[in-house]
Formats: structure tokens, C-alpha cells, sequence
């Protein structure tokens, strides 16, 4: 599956606000938002635009894809699956969007950011259940394991995630085991445990429903 490989920082830029798309970098002084929280292009420290209706409900939904790495099409395909599904659409997509296996694998440490894990995850280092998945997209259930395999436990990569991330909290949805690489679905993602996001879901869902 294609990916986007433009700067990653110019999209914080656009969307205003820190997605973490860098890793360590984004808690850093370096990161652009500290340094240049205006939007990118010639003109962007000159204009400053009022977004209302379509634009506020298209930046939010391009804040959301941009924040767990997904493409259009894919975020389109996962906004149908979870407007089907049982429940209030907009939390449905997220608590999707937050189990995919990428998501997953960083909000467990193993990864200092989404694209990072994304890689572990792309070369074969994770098992869920005791399988090998190499799609970042995989949605993990309650009760799954997700684990690192036995052949990628010195990987000098996810040791260092491990270090880069030792104080970051794990969310109430999963429990880690440091040592031994693993951690298990202990539930769906609610709501209010995605505080990290500033994002009104709604407003995707309006854009979508047009
Ligand atoms: Fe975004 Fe991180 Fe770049 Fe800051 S350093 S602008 S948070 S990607």
C-alpha cells in the first residue's frame, strides 16, 4: 500500500497543530510547530484565512488521516465500514483507526512514532496470536497478543523505541509487557481515551454524509 512521503512536519504546519510524525523530534525545540506555527507555502505566514463549513469539516478529516498515516481511499473505506457498524459513527472510526496494528505497536512504544511502527510492522516483526502480520492496517480485537518475534528482539531499532518511550503511558485499552515485547487488547478504544488528538469526529462525519 502506497504511502505519503512528503515533509511530514509541513503537514502540522497546514493542519496547525503537532500530529507527532517525527518521533522524539516533535517534543523537541526543533520541532516547526515551536518554531514556525504559521501555514506553509509563500504566503502562508501572510494569510490567515477564516475556515467555516466545508473547509473546517476537510481539515479536520485531513487532520485525522494525517495523524494515523492514511490514505484517502483507505480512510474513506474505514469511514463506510464504521458508519455500517453498530454505534455513533464518528467513535467507531476512531476506535478503528486506533486499532490498527501500526497504532498499536506505537502507542505500545515500539515505534517512537506511526510510521515507525508502521516499518516494524511492514518487515516482519510482529505476531498477533502467535501469526505473523505484516499489514499496518490489520485490526487488532480485544484479547488479542501483539508481539515482537523471537528473531527481532535485539533489533537495535525497537530497543531503542523501548528507551525513547519508557515514560509514555500506555493506554487503558491495552497492557504492556516490557520485557518480554508484548502486550494484549484488553478492550475497545473509548472516546475519552484518545485525549491526545484535538479532533471533533463529527465534522468527518458531516463531510462524509453529503
Ligand atoms: Fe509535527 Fe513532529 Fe514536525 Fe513538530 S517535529 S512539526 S510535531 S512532525
Amino acid at each position: 500500500m502506497a504511502k505519503y512521503n512528503g515533509p511530514k512536519c509541513r503537514q502540522c504546519r497546514r493542519e496547525g497543530m503537532k500530529l507527532f510524525l517525527k518521533g522524539e523530534r516533535c517534543h523537541t525545540e526543533k520541532c516547526a510547530i515551536e518554531k514556525r506555527n504559521f501555514p506553509p507555502g509563500q504566503h502562508g505566514k501572510a494569510r490567515k484565512p477564516k475556515i467555516v463549513g466545508y473547509g473546517l469539516q476537510l481539515r479536520e478529516k485531513q487532520k485525522a488521516r494525517r495523524y494515523y498515516g492514511v490514505l484517502e481511499s483507505q480512510f474513506r473505506n474505514l469511514f463506510e465500514k464504521a458508519n455500517k457498524a453498530k454505534g455513533v459513527t464518528g467513535e467507531v472510526m476512531l476506535n478503528m483507526l486506533e486499532r490498527r496494528l501500526d497504532n498499536v505497536l506505537y502507542r505500545m512504544g515500539l515505534g517512537t512514532s506511526r510510521s515507525a511502527a508502521r516499518q516494524v510492522v511492514r518487515h516482519g516483526h510482529v505476531n498477533v496470536n502467535g501469526r505473523r502480520v505484516n499489514i499496518p492496517s490489520y485490526t487488532v480485537k480485544p484479547n488479542d497478543i501483539v508481539a515482537i518475534r523471537d528473531g527481532a528482539k535485539k533489533n537495535v531499532n525497537i530497543l531503542m523505541s523501548m528507551e525513547a518511550t519508557a515514560h509514555q503511558p500506555t493506554p487503558p485499552w491495552l497492557e504492556m509487557d516490557r520485557e518480554a515485547l508484548q502486550g494484549k487488547i484488553l478492550g475497545i478504544p473509548k472516546r475519552e481515551d484518545l485525549v491526545q488528538i484535538q479532533l471533533n469526529e463529527q465534522l468527518i462525519v458531516e463531510l462524509y454524509s453529503k
